[in-house]
């Protein structure tokens, strides 16, 4: 006979990804609005992810505060002449902690190989970054059926180049890049098999690593969809785009993680 418990859940994690939007007056006002909304949020760790030139303001506005704050790419370098380029241990210097690597619309605009984001993943984590992965398939692998080998792809990469361990108290977000910027998120039936795939992935490599990987989802979440997202058990958190430009959805999608789940 089964029964059915309920148990406190874990709190998790939301990510706003500002993308290339902000300017230091809407980012102060942004910030003063997240952080007035959050402060009767207890289930939700947030971290910001801003256009580099705003990590000082990050600084100033979050130092001493729950939120952490971080950028949206890093050098696979550590210093040198890379016009352009930012390293991580200039991130170091404006207090970041986190660092977004891979995201489809840097990985697809500048034709970043699984590699290259392989290593940008591995400075990440040299320098005490947390890396936030995203990995995802277009619309036209899914109806493919291949998404879960897409993934495995971009997954097998690390692996390969630097093991399963590698993956330890990480952050990797499933981005089916049909799902971003288009409002059109995910189900969660979708959204959990890709994330119980991508645990199994990273256990078949290394068993430590993935009970200690954070996997987020991200794709046009908004406070509505977050609910039923935000409540499933393989869905660590969530990486948000377009509504972490607006602080009051921003703060409706952090409310939407439960304080309970049912095992
Ligand atoms: C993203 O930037 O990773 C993203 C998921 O964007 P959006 O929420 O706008 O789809």
């Amino acid at each position: 006979m089964s029964s059915t418990s309920i148990v406190s859940s874990p709190p998790k994690l939301v990510v706003a990804n500002w993308k290339m939007h902000g300017s230091l007056l809407r980012n102060q006002q942004l910030i003063e609005a997240y952080l007035q909304g959050l402060r009767s949020i207890t289930r939700a760790e947030v971290v910001v992810c801003v256009p580099y030139p705003y990590l000082a303001q990050m600084t100033d506005l979050l130092s001493g505060t729950s939120v952490a704050w971080g950028a949206q790419n890093v050098a696979k370098y550590e210093e040198g002449a890379y016009t352009g380029e930012v390293g991580a241990q200039m991130l170091k210097d404006f207090g970041a902690t986190h660092v977004i690597i891979g995201h489809s619309e840097r990985s697809t605009a500048y034709c970043e190989s699984d590699e290259n984001i392989a290593e940008k993943f591995m400075m990440a984590k040299r320098y005490g970054l947390t890396p936030i992965l995203c990995v995802g398939e277009t619309l036209l692998e899914r109806e493919a059926g291949v998404m879960e080998r897409v993934v495995g792809k971009q997954l097998e990469t690390i692996i390969r180049l630097f093991g399963g361990e590698a993956f330890a108290n990480t952050i990797v977000s499933y981005e089916p890049i049909w799902a971003i910027g288009t409002g059109l998120a995910a189900s969660s039936e979708q959204a959990v098999a890709m994330h119980e795939f991508i645990r199994h992935t990273v256990a078949t490599a290394d068993k430590t690593a993935a009970g200690t990987v954070k996997i987020l989802y991200g794709g046009s979440v908004n406070p509505q969809n977050a609910v039923q997202l935000l409540n499933q058990k393989e869905i660590d958190g969530a990486l948000v785009g377009r509504c972490s430009l607006d602080a009051e959805q921003f703060i409706k999608i952090c409310q939407a993680v439960p304080e309970n789940s049912v095992i």
